[in-house]
C-alpha cells in the first residue's frame, strides 16, 4: 500500500516534527562526523519543508547513550554541520523535551530549523513509553518519518508518536519504499539476486522471502562456502555453518523446482590464513587446497555473474563477495560492484558493508538506490513489515 508523503499534507504554518536518522560515523574524542550522508541524505524534506514554511523540529539518535544523557553523544556538531549544508541557522536545543525545547519553539518564524537534543537520551524513547510519545508529539502538529534505518524499531519517535498526530513519509522514506517495494512486490524480470557476506543465517530469510520473484541467485562471500559444502564440495579450512547446511540443501530443492537458477563459485581466491598478508592463490573451486580458506570469490565467477546481471531488469545486491576490508579479497566485491553499475535495468543495493564496498569505489551515483538502512532493508527485505512504516498513513 503507497505511504502518504509529506507532500499529501498542508504543512504551511505548521509545526512538523521530523525523525531522521542522523546517526553518524563520529568521532566521540573530537567530536568530529566522519561521513556525512545520512545527514545529506535528509536535506531534500528539510529543504522541502523550509520551502513550504513550515517550523521543522528535527529529532534523531546517535549512538547508544541507554537512556541517559552522555556528553560526547550529543547532537550539537550535527546540528551545526547540518546548519553548514542548509547555509542557514538550525536552533540546537540542549534537551529532547521540556520548557527550554518548548520556548525554542514559540520563537520560531517561518521556515525555521530546530534540533531537539539524542532522543535516546530519554529512557521513554527505546520503550516507546505512550507517555513520552504524547510529549513529543504535543511539539508539534505533523509527524514526518525520514529515518528509514531506524523503521525496524518500535520506538517513540518512529512508533509511538504516531498514534497522536497525522503521520506521513518523508521522501528518503519515500524513495526506499518505492525500489525495496518493487524489488519485493513487482519486480520486473529477468530480476537477478545476488547475496553474499558472512553468513547464510543472516540472509536466509531475504533469499526466502525472494523465492518465486527473482529469476536467477548468485551467491558470493563467507554465506558461499556453507552453500558450496551442502552439495558436497571441498573448502578447505573455511568456515562452514553446519547448523544450517539442511536450510541451504532445502533453498537449492526449492529454487530448483521453482525454475530458479542459483549460482554458486566456479573459482576462488584462498588465503593459508585469514590476514591482510596472508599467501594467496586463485584456484578452481574443486581445488581448494586442504587447510586453506575461500576468503572471495575467484575472477572467473566475478566474469559469470557480470554476464547474469547485465541482461537483467531488476538487480538486488546485499552482501560482500569477500573480506573486502582487505585488499587481496576485494576484488570480487569491486567487479560485482562495477557489474550492477554497468547494468541499464533498475538497480538495488543493500546491507551496510555492502553500500560501503559501492562508496569506496565511487559508484553510488550509477546505482539507482543505495539503501541507507542496513538492519530495516534487511527486515523489508525479508518480507517483514517496518513498525515505524506500519505507523504512517495509506
Ligand atoms: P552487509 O552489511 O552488506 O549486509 P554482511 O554484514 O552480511 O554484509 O557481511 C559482511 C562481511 O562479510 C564483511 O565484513 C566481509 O568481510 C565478510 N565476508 C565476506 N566474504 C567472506 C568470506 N569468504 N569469509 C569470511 N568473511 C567474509
Ligand atoms: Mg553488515
Amino acid at each position: 500500500m503507497r505511504k502518504k508523503t509529506v507532500r499529501d499534507l498542508d504543512v504551511g504554518g505548521k509545526r512538523v516534527l521530523v525523525r531522521v536518522d542522523f546517526n553518524v560515523p563520529f568521532d566521540r574524542k573530537t567530536h568530529t562526523i566522519l561521513d556525512d550522508t545520512r545527514i545529506r541524505a535528509a536535506l531534500p524534506t528539510i529543504e522541502y519543508l523550509i520551502g513550504q514554511g513550515a517550523y521543522t523540529i528535527l529529532c534523531s539518535h546517535l549512538g547508544r547513550p541507554d537512556g541517559k544523557v552522555v556528553e560526547d553523544l550529543r547532537l550539537g556538531p550535527v546540528a551545526l554541520h547540518l546548519a553548514g549544508l542548509l547555509k542557514r541557522d538550525v536552533t540546537y536545543c540542549l534537551e529532547v523535551v521540556g520548557p527550554e525545547v518548548e520556548e525554542a519553539i514559540r520563537l520560531r518564524r517561518p521556515g525555521d530549523v530546530v534540533m531537539l537534543e539524542n532522543i535516546r537520551f530519554s529512557p521513554g524513547e527505546e520503550d516507546n513509553a505512550p507517555a513520552f510519545a504524547k510529549q513529543l508529539a504535543d511539539l508539534a502538529e505533523v509527524y514526518v518519518n525520514d529515518a528509514f534505518g531506524t523503521a525496524h524499531r518500535a520506538h517513540a519517535s518512529t512508533e509511538g508518536v504516531a498514534r497522536y498526530l497525522p503521520a506521513v513519509a518523508g521522501f528518503l522514506m519515500e524513495k526506499e519504499l518505492e525500489f525495496l517495494g518493487r524489488v519485493v512486490a513487482s519486480p520486473e524480470h529477468p530480476m537477478a539476486v545476488i547475496i553474499g557476506g558472512a553468513k547464510v543465517s543472516s540472509k536466509i530469510g531475504v533469499l526466502r522471502n525472494l523465492l518465486g520473484k527473482a529469476d536467477r541467485f548468485l551467491i558470493g562471500g563467507g554465506m558461499a562456502n556453507t552453500f558450496l559444502a551442502a552439495q558436497g564440495k571441498n573448502v578447505g579450512a573455511s568456515t562452514v555453518e553446519q547448523d544450517v547446511l539442511a536450510t541451504a540443501r532445502e533453498f537449492l530443492e526449492q529454487a530448483r523446482q521453482q525454475g530458479a537458477r542459483v549460482l554458486l563459485p566456479i573459482d576462488a581466491v584462498v588465503a593459508d590464513r585469514f590476514a591482510p598478508d596472508a599467501a594467496t592463490q586463485t584456484v578452481d573451486i574443486d581445488a581448494v587446497p586442504e587447510g586453506w580458506l575461500v576468503l572471495d570469490i575467484g575472477p572467473k565467477t566475478a566474469s559469470l555473474y557480470a554476464q547474469e546481471i547485465i541482461d537483467c531488469a531488476t538487480v538486488l545486491w546485499n552482501g560482500p563477495m569477500g573480506v573486502f576490508e582487505m585488499p587481496a579479497f576485494a576484488e570480487g566485491t569491486h567487479a560485482v560492484a562495477r557489474a550492477v553499475a554497468d547494468v541499464q535495468g533498475t538497480t538495488v543495493v543493500g546491507g551496510g558493508e555492502t553500500v560501503a564496498a559501492v562508496a569506496e569505489q565511487g559508484l553510488e551515483d550509477q546505482i539507482d538506490h543505495v539503501s541507507t538502512g542496513g538492519g530495516a532493508s534487511l527486515e523489508y527485505l525479508e518480507g517483514q513489515e517496518l513498525p515505524g512504516v506500519a505507523a504512517l498513513l495509506e
